[in-house]
């Protein structure tokens, strides 16, 4: 893509944004090391299993609170997307769709990025926009997707009271994308970042 993109609907240059992702997980040793090591400083501050030259319990409990948090934030992605300021829509390009729409690690739900691209090869439905890069109308399409967040406490579902809360939450969501530049457009940002998050999943379809 070229360096300058304009927005598909009409407002004018978009503008490259980097932005970190606390919600995505990425392969980074260091930062899952710094997770497990800040655990028995939560779990057992008054037991560790090494010699610690403190044992004040709220020091030992912040230095593993500190350490989950850092490791959480080194372990997570990010990317550089295209960003419309007056309209608030959101391009990603083919690197930021194979590194933000990833399945889960078991393969037990779709490969966001994978079942997107099908669906728009096949797709039928002519967006309103046309691709920025090529010129050409874009497809529309909808992705059914599982709101994770919303699902019930697997550790404690029995004092979930609310029957609401066991069940997932089924959206949809819209998108248009240009399959010869492959590249995504989401008209609402949020429905980039609900889209991306791991605890949204697209369920498998068995046939
Ligand atoms: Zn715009
Ligand atoms: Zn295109």
């Amino acid at each position: 893509m070229s360096a300058e993109v304009q927005c598909p609907a009409g407002c004018g240059l978009m503008n490259y944004k980097t932005k970190r992702n606390l919600k995505i997980r990425v392969f980074d040793p260091l930062g899952y090391a710094m997770m497990i090591c800040g655990i028995p400083f939560i779990a057992a501050p008054d037991n560790l299993p090494f010699e610690f030259f403190t044992s004040n319990l709220i020091v030992n409990g912040g230095i593993g609170v500190g350490l989950l948090l850092l490791g959480a934030r080194r372990a997570s992605l990010v990317t550089t997307d295209l960003r419309c300021n007056t309209c608030n829509g959101v391009i990603l390009e083919s690197k930021s769709i194979d590194q933000k729409l990833k399945g889960d690690l078991l393969g037990l739900s779709e490969n966001k990025a994978e079942y997107i691209r099908t669906a728009l090869s096949s797709s039928t439905e002519e967006s309103e926009y046309a691709c920025p890069d090529c010129g050409e109308k874009m497809r529309h399409i909808r992705v059914p997707i599982e709101d994770g967040e919303h699902r019930s406490n697997p550790i404690a579902p029995d004092i979930v009271e609310d029957i609401q809360n066991l069940t997932t939450v089924s959206r949809t969501v819209e998108i248009d994308g240009c399959k010869g530049c492959d590249m995504l457009w989401f008209k609402k940002a949020k429905w980039e970042k609900l889209l991306s998050k791991d605890s949204t999943i697209i369920l498998k379809t068995w046939i």
